[in-house]
């Protein structure tokens, strides 16, 4: 279990370095494309979910990566997905096994919530009284009574917080716990609605599961208190605890975990064990549920990107290279130099060149167009291949691939039935 979701080697697997070389093949010029590893998506999907505890549920945030072959393949797996726009019902709706699906996000359109009703959401989390009243409107005349969690933005110490706050703080996410009792008393007097739970999703880019713990074991201790102020308490069972749990980027590639670390990632694991324990001291205990996107989708994701020119720059050294921040937007978003794996179209020159810093750079005329900074690489030269992992989440589909007006790059979905490719890369995998 462990040993399967620990995927922080960065070894790219032989079925991706194939399907690089046949995309090159395939490319008159120098290359950009991202390339998804779908049987490691799935295992680590599997993995994920085998760790909960019995009972606890886990969906997939579709915003993460929504493309269709990375929702066919985790839909299976997990219990459910959870959509954020009209745009996202429709993906979900396409996809091959139809999974329970729950609408969440600031700003609904009531033309999506209306579609969401009539295409059988299983749940809304509403995000305001303004939300409570033009859903009652839209689940009258449509003439259902509409199961609904309210999203709650409670009040958090500050050590339990991350760098990307949802909530503990003044964010448009959610409702003010301060006033959740009108909130839940605005929809027990909605005919249309059913209150069923309550969800919070605090953060972002958690990196340590102890935190994590005592963020969930914070809203397990006030689930009876949220949950005594509805009018039918027996009726209130389902805590959403939403994601937001970390990836590493910064692990360099290809060394294993120090011993000092437990682990280079988050320890999914860990997490599910203690939210077990947890959950079985209590007495009433909720129906919790995740609602995971980057920790599902990240790992699976690589961007393979060419070198195109390389040069020395007031004692910088630059590789310029297809592709850049209007593609991978990640590393820019984040402020984080990503892990540059170095594949050389001759090993020979990639084992006795020279040793030094690069920084990684696209084509756009910014310069903020930067993928990575001081990446330590040996010999490299025009035409050879860098790739970056941990592209799976968050990474094309949060950028802004129409400036400068290249071309987008392609997205490749690997699976086992691809042919194997005769690229010379035993030697660049690290
Ligand atoms: C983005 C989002 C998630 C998923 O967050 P990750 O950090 O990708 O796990 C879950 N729930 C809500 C409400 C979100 O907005």
């Amino acid at each position: 279990m462990v040993e399967r979701l620990s995927m922080t080697e960065y070894r790219i697997p032989e079925r991706i370095l194939a399907a690089i070389a046949a995309h090159r093949q395939a490319c008159d010029d120098p290359m950009a494309a991202f390339f998804y590893d779908l049987p490691a998506l799935e295992a680590h999907g599997r993995a994920m979910k085998a760790a909960l505890p019995a009972g606890v549920e886990l969906y997939y945030a579709i915003k993460a990566n929504s493309e269709a072959a990375i929702i066919d393949t985790l839909a299976p797996i997990v219990d459910g997905l959870e959509l954020s726009s009209g745009g996202e019902i429709a993906r979900a709706c396409a996809a091959s096994t139809p999974r329970p699906w729950v609408l969440s996000g600031p700003g609904k359109l009531d033309a999506d919530m209306r579609d969401a009703m009539r295409r059988g959401v299983e749940a809304f989390h509403v995000e305001s009284l303004g939300e409570v009243a033009r859903l009652q409107a839209i689940a009258a005349s449509l003439g259902r009574v509409q199961p609904v969690l309210l999203r709650i933005n409670p009040a958090l110490p500050e050590e339990l917080t991350s760098r990307l706050r949802m909530a503990g703080t003044a964010t448009p996410f959610g409702i003010d716990e301060a006033q959740l009792a009108d909130a839940v008393r605005s929809v027990d007097e909605a005919p249309n609605l059913r209150l069923v739970g309550f969800h919070v999703h605090a953060m972002s880019h958690q990196a340590c599961e102890r935190r994590h713990q005592r963020l969930l074991a914070s809203y397990l201790e006030r689930w009876p208190r949220w949950r005594a102020l509805a009018r039918h308490p027996e009726r209130v069972t389902q805590l959403n605890v939403g994601g937001g749990i970390g990836v590493n980027y910064l692990h360099p590639p290809g060394r294993r975990p120090s011993s000092q670390q437990s682990s280079a990632q988050f320890d999914w694991p860990a997490l599910c064990d203690a939210l077990g324990w947890q959950l079985e001291a209590m007495s009433e205990p909720p129906r919790v549920r995740f609602e995971i996107g980057r920790f599902l989708s990240a790992f699976c994701g690589y961007y393979a990107i060419e070198v195109l020119d390389t040069k020395v720059s007031h004692g910088e050294g630059f590789l310029v290279c297809r592709g850049g921040t209007h593609q991978f937007r990640l590393p820019a978003a984040q402020g984080h130099d990503h892990p540059v794996i170095h594949l050389p179209g001759d090993p020979e020159r990639a084992r006795e060149g020279e040793r030094r810093p690069w920084t990684v750079v696209g084509q756009l005329c910014t310069p903020k167009d930067v993928l990575s900074r001081r990446q330590s690489l040996t010999g490299v030269a025009v035409g050879d291949l860098l790739v970056l992992p941990l592209a799976g989440a968050y990474g094309y589909n949060i950028s802004h691939a129409d400036f400068l007006c290249h071309p987008r790059p392609e997205q490749v979905f690997v699976d086992d039935s691809r042919e194997r490719a005769p690229w010379g890369c035993a030697e660049a995998v690290r």
